[in-house]
């Protein structure tokens, strides 16, 4: 007899590990285009050749600078195997058997996962019609086993935003010993002023956490760092339930030395923005049905025929990401690239809006 595994994990969906054909253009994974610049390459391998040593603990270097860069006293973060380790360790932290998780569906695929690793149940609202969270209906979800509060922000795939009124009421409904995570992992390429950055909102609020993350504006996916910005309760269980040592020498060094690049960080930002907008209209202009995106992606609503879409793409030679029957996202990669894509979806446009006249 196999050793059984503890009760409600067989049913954890595989995680989708996105298919990188040699020579395919990959806009299936939200990365950024380019690779870092040469110094921070140079600050890891650096930081490799002192591998025989354990790192420190609490980033201490990161957690300073980070510190001076938010405006925020250094208690209040806390340095993360990615940001979406930091989602993990705050349901760890937050939840117990029995508990509930509430967020927006479709929102990011970690969150419900993370909850029924912990043995917690989620509580999903649906997103509204403009793909948005859907901040009224969210409090009135809420009930007595509500503990942590997921809202995406911009939302992961929808690359929609809320603002701050919207969010304000909603957090002004949300009991202070309820755990509100905004996730900003695309914080750095929201274009509307009207979306607040989470930051001030945590430094006010005794039950908001912050997630940012160097993975997608920095261009260091592949070095695995995030960080959270929290009271320093919060960030301090949030350190406390992690991994030992999870934040590797490497990462460290990676995120020290991707702060000095503010500047190029912004203008490859721009590049992609400039690029979302490029990308938008022209898909608009050929009748698909597209809402306007805060993030470094865009989300094509196709329901039944999101897998074909898919698969059309990929026989083009462009990776893109399929969520079941509702959609595709799309990531907004170099200007050739996304050209590559916008002739595989203009060609496979044309039926479909034939089909919708
Ligand atoms: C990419 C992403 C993250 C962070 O990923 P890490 O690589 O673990 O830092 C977090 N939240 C959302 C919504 C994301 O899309």
């Amino acid at each position: 007899m196999p050793v059984p595994i503890r009760p409600g994990l067989a049913a954890l969906p595989d995680y989708i590990i996105p298919s990188q054909p040699p020579g395919a253009v990959l806009l299936n994974s939200n990365e950024r285009p380019l690779a870092p610049p040469p110094s921070v390459v140079a600050a890891i391998t650096r930081a490799a050749s002192e591998s025989h040593r354990y790192p420190t603990w609490y980033s201490d270097e990161l957690v300073s600078r980070l510190a001076d860069r938010l405006g925020v006293p250094e208690p209040w973060i806390a340095v993360g195997c990615g940001s979406v380790s930091l989602c993990q360790q705050l349901i760890q932290a937050y939840c117990a058997p029995g508990d509930e998780v509430l967020c927006a569906w479709r929102s990011f695929e970690a969150y419900p996962v993370f909850a029924q690793v912990a043995g917690v149940a989620v509580r999903t609202i649906p997103l509204d019609a403009e793909h948005r969270h859907d901040l009224d209906a969210m409090p009135a979800a809420l009930t007595p086993a509500t503990r942590v509060v997921f809202v995406c922000n911009p939302n992961n795939p929808t690359g929609t935003a809320v603002r701050s009124d919207a969010l304000l009421r909603f957090l002004d409904k949300i009991p202070s010993d309820v755990l509100v995570v905004l996730d900003e992992a695309y914080r750095e390429f929201v274009t509307d002023p009207e979306v607040p950055d989470g930051v001030p909102l945590a430094l006010e609020r005794e039950n908001v956490a912050v997630l940012r993350t160097f993975s997608k504006a920095y261009g260091l996916a592949g070095v695995r760092i995030g960080y959270c910005v929290a009271p320093p309760p919060i960030a301090a269980i949030t350190t406390k339930v992690g991994v030992p040592f999870a934040v590797s020498r490497l990462a460290q060094a990676a995120g020290l030395a991707a702060l000095e690049h503010a500047d190029e960080v912004r203008a490859r930002c721009e590049a992609v923005i400039r690029e979302r907008d490029r990308l938008r209209a022209a898909l608009l202009e050929a009748g698909h049905d597209i809402a306007e995106s805060q993030a470094n992606f865009l989300w094509l609503p196709l329901d039944e025929h999101s897998v074909q879409f898919g698969e059309h793409c990929a026989n083009n030679g462009v990776m893109v990401r399929v969520f079941g029957n509702d959609g595709v996202r799309v990531t907004v990669g170099l200007p050739e690239e996304n050209d590559a894509f916008l002739r595989a979806a203009l060609a496979f446009a044309r039926p479909l809006t034939q089909r919708n006249q």
